[in-house]
């Protein structure tokens, strides 16, 4: 009889200090307020793209399995979720999975928070094992998981991406996958083996293709490619929460039916993360003035120079309005510049009503005030001529989430004469050009580009860029560690408390 499996999507990026709402409307992948897919819908929107879950959707096709898409819940970065959002997925599963299930496949971020529980994908776990003690569950998360033991507790596998940006989605949902069907197929037994460090890492220095996390990385690579573990991964943590479990991390699979399958388990965790904790200064990311940044920046003269606002990315839960990086460029009179998104509906809405050519003055940005970190918006006036509305759709063609379909919402373009500023509606980390050609600028020919992102501007920018150059601006997602209120992380913690213990074992 063939199989029947289930899958499911919940991804949120939790930026415990963000002010930007996570409504269970914005839980749609294909617009802001779609709210979550499910079934066809899900299966519609998921099918051949770059994620997980389309991984998954390929193996029960390639075992002639019935797969059941209970639920696609998917929302950007920003603040806690609510503990609707769970229900509701954890709901939907449970519903697919009681008229019988071989195996459930869960692409999950590893970093949700909702007001009620500051280990989302954990409690998710939880109650889908206390409900059905018996079910294999695989999960692919993200690199930016915080790992705990509620989740690690609760399922069968456990892999996670190991690109930043993430361009290998789908190849972590087929390496958790396959670990599964292999265990259905009596030709494995997973046992996992984890351990969180008490560190925080800079997302601007724990990308698996730089060192330390490149070498790190080799090692799990390595053993998994020779056979001695099924699966391991390393997860760069999202340090922009404040919860306890927040730290970098690792996690095997090994085989249980193997003699020594645990132990060489073991001996490669340790192995990996020892060395992330010999080399954790290699980890932190040394802050720059924003105007010595803007300086540098304007000496270099081939193009385009890429100028990264990290510090207000809404990738990692930024309002993507904060206007200090783009007010620096202005104040050192930086020309052939092409600059945002920035995210402000209502300055979308002024150059719409005023329409192409108009000439006018806005407020930009700085709608939103920053609490947890003590910071009020401030708007950027800047003048000049509106050039180009959109309706903020385009399909991507660059190598992260290829083949998606995007929204943005609609989009204005204000051209200063130095600089083309592109406003949109909703939030969007340029991780692929559309979002400004489809606006009808192209950032090749530009001398600068400002992006508000922090790393997945690498995936469609990176290759046309003469020069990166990275600028601390102030925001949720600062890279001054020390700013952020914390109040729930475990301390002491390294950098923020220098003399950290490992809490590994003592070598035997
Ligand atoms: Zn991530």
């Amino acid at each position: 009889m063939a199989r029947r499996f289930v899958t499911a999507v919940m991804r949120h990026e939790t930026n415990t200090f963000s002010p930007v709402p996570t409504p269970v409307a914005d839980f749609g992948r294909v617009g802001p307020t779609d709210g979550p897919a499910r079934g066809k819908d899900a299966l519609r929107v998921y099918r051949d793209t770059n994620n997980p879950v389309a991984a998954f959707i390929d193996l029960a096709a390639a075992q002639d399995a019935e797969l059941v898409f209970a639920i696609a819940a998917n929302a950007h970065p920003s603040a806690p979720a609510p503990d609707d959002i769970l229900d509701l997925c954890c709901g939907a599963i449970l519903d697919a999975i009681r008229p019988g299930c071989d195996g459930l496949f869960l692409d999950l971020h590893g970093a949700m928070v909702t007001q009620g529980h500051d280990d989302g994908e954990g409690e998710l776990l939880r109650r889908i094992r206390s409900a059905a003690p018996d079910l294999p569950i695989a999960v692919a998360l993200d690199f930016h998981t915080n790992l705990s033991a509620a989740m690690v507790d609760n399922a069968t596998v456990i892999t996670g991406y190991r690109t930043y940006p993430h361009i290998d989605m789908y190849e972590t949902g087929a390496r958790a996958g396959r670990t599964l069907i292999r265990a259905l197929d009596g030709n494995a037994t997973p046992v996992m083996v984890w351990h969180s460090l008490p560190m925080l890492t800079h997302m601007n220095r724990h990308a698996p293709s730089m060192p330390p996390m490149r070498e790190m990385y080799a090692k799990a690579i390595a053993a998994e490619e020779s056979g001695a573990v099924l699966n391991a991964s390393i997860f760069g943590c999202f340090p922009l929460a404040d919860i306890p479990h927040v730290g970098l991390s690792a996690i095997v699979v090994a085989d249980g039916a193997l003699n020594e399958g645990a132990e060489e388990g073991e001996r490669l965790l340790y192995d990996i993360l020892r060395e992330g904790w010999e080399r954790r200064d290699e980890f932190v990311f040394a802050v720059e003035p924003v105007a010595d940044s803007i300086r540098r920046a304007r000496e270099l003269k081939d193009r385009p120079v890429l100028l990264i606002d990290h510090g207000d990315n809404t990738g990692s839960g930024g309002n993507t309005d904060v206007m200090t990086v783009l007010a620096e460029v202005v104040e050192q009179g930086l020309e052939d510049v092409c600059a945002g998104p920035f995210c402000d509906p209502d300055s979308v809405a002024r150059m719409i009503d005023s329409g192409v050519g108009a000439r006018l003055t806005i407020q930009l940005g700085g709608k939103i005030d920053m609490p947890a970190m003590g910071l009020e918006g401030e708007p950027l006036e800047v003048t000049g001529i509106v050039r180009r509305i959109t309706d903020g759709q385009f399909t991507v063609t660059g190598p992260m989430f290829t083949g998606v379909a995007m929204n943005i919402g609609r989009c204005a373009v204000l051209d200063t004469g130095r600089i083309e500023i592109l406003v949109s509606e909703g939030r969007y980390e340029p991780f692929d050009t559309g979002a400004f050609t489809h606006a009808g600028i192209d950032p090749a020919r530009k001398q600068f580009v400002l992006l508000k992102s922090r790393q997945h501007f690498r995936a469609g920018f990176e290759p046309l860029a003469r020069h990166i150059v990275m600028v601390s601006g102030p925001g949720t997602c600062t890279s001054d560690y020390s700013l952020f209120p914390w109040r729930n992380i475990r301390r002491p913690v390294y950098p923020l408390d220098p003399d950290t213990q490992s809490n590994l074992p003592t070598q035997s």
